[in-house]
């Protein structure tokens, strides 16, 4: 089905979102290697080595991870030192199912649990978890402030925001490159691959209408974070942002 993705209103873009996701869950993975060439990979483990868990921590450390689909940022994290516990937090449940089954098969049934949420009003208590991740999740959120508040609210004191997402591109010709890749090559990759290149296409759409990197940083200080950072990768087709909660 097509959605006229180009107007669409607040309350319907949850919808949409969803439909999407449960059409493309089981070849996502997939989807995501052969989109990025295998650089979303690269782009994730630069966002968990600038998070740094603890190597050994004296107590458990908690993660959670907003719109985590089928659990990269989780199943990197717990691998990266002991004592390491993560939530993947998703509104979708065919995304969930799908990283439930890898997490089982990879020995990872006690250190990673999966709840259904929605990353506007998240299922868990005030000032809980040590660190908050959510990678190329919230550009689907229809109310980006609205998520960002409540990651504010389940951190605790001392813990850490960090997101990884799509953002405008800034270097001359790439970001002519990357817009022929992204509106011709993606959309019909993706209707090649699921069968379904609506989807693939609005998801290029909603990277472009995503605020760009010093504004986004402004909403994370909005929010209530403080040290607000951020770091391009691969000349800024994505970014990492960090801020603390203190
Ligand atoms: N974090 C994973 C990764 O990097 O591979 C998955 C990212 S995937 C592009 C976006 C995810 O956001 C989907 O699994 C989707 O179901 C989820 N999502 C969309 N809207 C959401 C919301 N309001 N709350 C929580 N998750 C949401």
């Amino acid at each position: 089905a097509s959605f006229g993705f180009r107007t669409v209103a607040l309350g319907e873009k949850q919808g949409m979102v969803d439909h999407v996701f449960h059409q493309v869950a089981s070849r996502y993975d997939l989807m995501n290697d052969l989109m990025s060439g295998g650089l979303h990979r690269l782009w994730k483990d630069a966002m968990v080595s600038w998070l740094a868990p603890p190597r050994k921590s004296r107590r458990t450390w908690r993660l959670l991870d907003v719109a985590g689909g089928t659990g990269d940022i989780a199943t990197r994290v717990v691998e990266s030192g002991e004592r390491l516990e993560a939530t993947v937090c998703d509104i979708n449940n065919s995304m969930l199912t799908v990283g439930r089954d890898r997490a089982a098969m990879r020995g990872h049934a006690h250190d990673i649990r999966f709840a259904q949420g929605n990353a506007e009003s998240l299922p868990f208590p005030d000032n809980h978890f040590d660190a908050y991740t959510i990678a190329f999740g919230i550009r689907n959120v229809p109310r980006i402030q609205v998520a960002l508040d409540e990651a504010f609210r389940v951190l605790k004191r001392g813990g850490r925001f960090m997101c990884l997402e799509f953002t405008q591109v800034d270097v001359p010709v790439l970001d002519r490159i990357y817009d022929l890749y992204s509106f011709n090559v993606i959309p019909r990759m993706g209707q090649a691959v699921t069968g379904d290149g609506d989807s693939y296409q609005y998801l290029v759409e909603s990277i472009r209408k995503f605020p760009n990197q010093a504004r986004f940083a402004h909403m994370i200080e909005k929010a209530g974070f403080s040290r607000v950072d951020y770091r391009n990768l691969t000349g800024g087709i994505a970014a990492i942002h960090s801020g603390w909660k203190i």
